[in-house]
């Protein structure tokens, strides 16, 4: 196993943890995905839903750190060399392995292949795609770093088998016409 060591700064007094300037929290792997499924247990398919836009809204709203690095960037890096990095911390928080597939700023849209996800931990042959946390965090990243309403779908799986899941990111606009068959 190839592995990096990363620095968590800890202040005792006040119980909190830092990573950069991240205040984050530890949890094991596979918690988001077992709070997940006990939602799912408890409310149904309407639990996919709630995880999703929790996830969206955090990340576009919120002093999450994905508007401070959009922020601090846009005037030093392409949208696209931000999208990248903002992958590359997404990775680095454990929630998975991502690399772009495409990334298309000006048309509005990508590809992400997401290996190894926390969020699909423990689901075994599921029917449909169940890392709604991630999709929700890349849905409100895009949507940060363009400045308009974006959704993301996830259209494969670790979970329904394969090696990978893949998300596609959209506009709401366009997900919205797909909705509807146009
Ligand atoms: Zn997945």
């Amino acid at each position: 196993m190839e592995t990096e060591k990363i620095e968590l700064t800890h202040d005792p007094k006040r119980g909190e943890l830092f990573y950069g300037k991240n205040n984050v929290t530890l949890t094991a792997r596979g918690q988001l995905a077992w709070i997940q499924r006990e939602c799912e247990k408890a409310i149904g398919p309407a639990a996919s839903h709630i995880i999703y836009e929790s996830a969206r809204v955090y990340a576009h709203r919120t002093e999450s750190n994905i508007e401070q690095q959009v922020l601090n960037n846009l005037n030093k890096l392409s949208r696209e060399e931000i999208a990248l990095k903002l992958l590359e911390q997404f990775n680095k928080f454990g929630y998975c392995y991502a690399q772009a597939e495409e990334i298309d700023i000006e048309g509005k849209k990508a590809k992400i292949k997401v290996y190894n996800s926390a969020n699909a931990i423990g689901y075994m042959n599921a029917e449909k795609p169940v890392c709604h946390f991630i999709r929700g965090v890349i849905a409100g990243a895009a949507s940060e770093l363009l400045d308009e309403p974006m959704y993301c779908l996830e259209t494969r799986c670790t979970a329904s088998g394969g090696g990978y899941c893949l998300f596609e990111v959209m506009t709401s606009e366009i997900a919205e016409k797909k909705r509807l068959g146009e």
